[in-house]
């Protein structure tokens, strides 16, 4: 069987690993349109901040790759003819499979005053952190308030830059986190020193001399050495649709991950899968949830028919002011109940939201301790064997909670 794989970070390097771990002798060719080898891309606020060098955020030798294994780097898969079991690559070459993982990822959105000439760039990519890198001296304006615009800003931070973030909703973190959860990051960002302006947007961007001159939609003008824009992201699907595999949100697939298309598989932030806290298909772009759809489409591949049960977001968000464990929905909607709990001299809060005594959503705000047992309980949607105002209250163990019923 031919194997090909599009796009070799965290998902596609899953599938990689699965494919060669469970058939050792399976032929493999995987192409990115990257030029590296594959990295970490959840490390590249951490290279901003000159934490990690490059060569430390790699994460697979592929000089150990064996010979069955054919990786081509800096190619992009242009077309995938679905009759023909082909793709075309930027280059001309044409590659057949038997058998294809769509791993591609998500590009970061641009607003319109995107223009890198005005030292404007996104941060998906090497390329996008090494344009930053390039032009930062001592200050930088951060357009968003999700967990990139957030880790960018700690980054900057760590190399005394100057960071200035506009945040067009009332609260960082808005899209994840319920309101008073969110205003114990902001209390904590501004305390190390990050001015956040909410409720604004950038309205222009234009070079003045040395600097750029970022106009806000308030009338304040801001001068910085870059923008970094942190907006959310967008799965890349235009190759998949093309080819006319359907597309939602993300690319559909069913529960063993297959397209719409016989034979190719989707994994990762190109596509969506069930979300089981709000029971819906979702695109929870995380990289473990790529990575564990990664594995269980090249089980698929390989003929295991093992269904993917679906994933939740979350995320962790540790920086020298604080430690944030979130996981599922925090919204107050119909069937769900809050509970919290504050604790003003440790600087701890927890907040576990649960229906018909399922948890489906949590924070856990510098009390990491347990958190990955709620997170795992929220995933497999397993009900809580104690009461959730204990729980926030913090007066559970861990053997608490595993007593049987
Ligand atoms: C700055 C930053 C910080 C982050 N921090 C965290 C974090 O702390 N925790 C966390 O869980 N997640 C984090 N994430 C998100 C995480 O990195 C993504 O969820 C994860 O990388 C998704 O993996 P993926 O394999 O689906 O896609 P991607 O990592 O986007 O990789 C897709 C690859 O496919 C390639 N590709 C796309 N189209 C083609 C084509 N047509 N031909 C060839 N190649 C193609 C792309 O160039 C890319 O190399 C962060 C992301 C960023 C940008």
């Amino acid at each position: 069987m031919d194997a090909v794989i599009i796009g070799l970070s965290a998902a596609g390097l899953s599938c990689l690993d699965a494919l060669l771990k469970f058939s050792p002798q399976v032929k493999v060719t995987a192409i990115s349109e990257e030029k590296y080898s594959p990295y970490c891309r959840c490390m590249l606020t951490h290279y901003l901040g000159r934490i990690v060098r490059e060569e430390q955020m790699i994460i697979k030798d592929i000089s150990a790759c064996p010979p069955n294994v054919n990786l081509l780097f800096g190619e992009k898969v242009e077309t995938i003819d679905l009759l023909k079991k082909s793709l075309t690559l930027s280059s001309g070459k044409k590659i057949s499979y038997d058998k294809l993982l769509i791993a591609t990822g998500a590009n970061a959105v641009k607003p319109d005053y995107y223009d890198e000439k005005k030292r404007t760039f996104t941060l998906r990519y090497m390329d996008d952190a090494r344009k930053v890198e390039q032009h930062i001296k001592d200050s930088a304006v951060v357009l968003g308030g999700g967990f990139v615009g957030i880790k960018a800003a700690y980054g900057l931070l760590e190399r005394n830059v100057k960071v200035e973030m506009i945040v067009s909703s009332p609260y960082p973190l808005s899209l994840v986190l319920d309101e008073k959860t969110a205003r114990f990051v902001e209390k904590d960002m501004r305390d190390a020193g990050i001015v956040i302006r909410t409720q604004d947007d950038i309205a222009e961007i234009n070079m003045k001399k040395e600097s750029v001159a970022v106009s806000l939609k308030s009338g304040i003008e801001v001068y910085s050495d870059v923008v970094v824009v942190g907006k959310g992201v967008k799965p890349r699907v235009d190759v998949a649709r093309k080819s006319g595999i359907k597309i939602d949100l993300g690319i559909m697939v069913n529960e063993f991950l297959e397209t719409s298309a016989e034979g190719v598989y989707a994994a990762g932030d190109c596509c969506e899968t069930m979300d089981v806290a709000r029971k819906v298909p979702w695109i929870n772009a995380i990289w473990p949830v790529a990575v564990e759809q990664g594995y269980f489409a090249a089980l698929n591949i390989l003929g295991a028919n093992t269904p993917y049960a679906g994933s939740i977001g979350m995320n962790s968000l540790k920086t020298h002011s604080f430690h944030l464990i979130s996981g599922g929905v925090l919204k107050e909607e119909e069937g769900v109940v809050l509970y919290e709990k504050h604790f003003p001299h440790l600087k701890q809060f927890r907040k576990l939201a649960v229906r018909d005594n399922v948890p489906v959503g949590m924070a856990f705000y510098n009390c990491p301790e347990d958190a990955g047992l709620y997170i795992n309980l929220i995933k497999k949607g397993m009900p809580l064997n104690a009461d959730p105002v204990k729980i926030v209250n913090g007066e559970l163990s861990i053997a608490d909670m595993l007593r049987p019923f």
